[in-house]
């Protein structure tokens, strides 16, 4: 029996004839007509009848069974996205000013910048991330650890968000900045967090610490 993350599954239901699920890295759930074709022919050449679509923008083929994971993969040709363990899981990307009429910011270019440093990092505990175009906030960034939204001025950083059992909505670090401060200030979020939580989630760790002690030591 595979263990979740083991050749990038996700176990499911079940304690006889154990299936799978594989979520390729879609990175910012930007998809190529050709990437689309592939999942289709490779999920119908293992008669998987469905595939998901998650909640993190991935596309995930479900129901394989184990003796055929490395067949699929091999086949998918395609890198694993990390939907399990203690690191950036996810980061969630709205349209933003490419393609919506509302977007102040280009959340496309900030989450795939995102995506490229900080995709499956270890830290101390799982951590979500959102870049959204606009307040309105479509990748919902008051349950993301770290997440940014766009205005007339430059970004917003909010972080210590989460959903889970005990949700928790983002507060907002600091206004205002440009693409590269935004960018610079993650890092440092992260930076931070890694040294001072107990794996705990970003949200935790600001309730522990106090918002005021973390915006101190991060903005001066
Ligand atoms: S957050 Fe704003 S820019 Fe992004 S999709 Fe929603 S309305 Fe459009």
């Amino acid at each position: 029996m595979l263990k979740d993350g083991e050749k990038g599954v996700i176990r499911q239901r079940g304690k006889e004839n154990i299936t799978y699920a594989i979520a390729p890295h879609l990175p910012c759930g930007v998809v190529k007509p050709i990437q689309l074709r592939k999942l289709a022919d490779v999920a119908e050449k293992y008669e998987v009848a469905e595939l998901k679509i998650t909640s993190a923008a991935r596309i995930a083929i479900i129901g394989i069974p184990e003796d055929d994971v490395d067949g699929v993969w091999k086949d998918l040709d395609m890198d694993p996205g990390f939907a399990t363990g203690l690191c950036v899981r996810s980061i969630k990307v709205c349209p933003g000013i490419e393609y919506c009429r509302l977007g102040l910011q280009d959340s496309l270019k900030m989450g795939m910048k995102l995506d490229h440093t900080y995709h499956g990092m270890v830290l101390p505990s799982k951590m979500k991330m959102g870049v959204s175009g606009c307040k309105v906030q479509c990748a919902e960034n008051c349950i993301k650890d770290i997440s940014l939204y766009g205005t007339q001025k430059g970004w917003t950083v909010q972080i210590g968000g989460n959903g889970s059992a005990r949700p928790r909505l983002a507060d907002i670090l600091v206004e205002d900045l440009s693409f590269e401060a935004a960018e610079e200030m993650v890092g440092k979020v992260v930076d931070y967090y890694r040294e001072n939580s107990k794996r705990e989630r970003v949200g935790r760790m600001v309730d522990r610490l106090g918002l005021d002690t973390i915006k101190k030591a991060l903005l001066g």
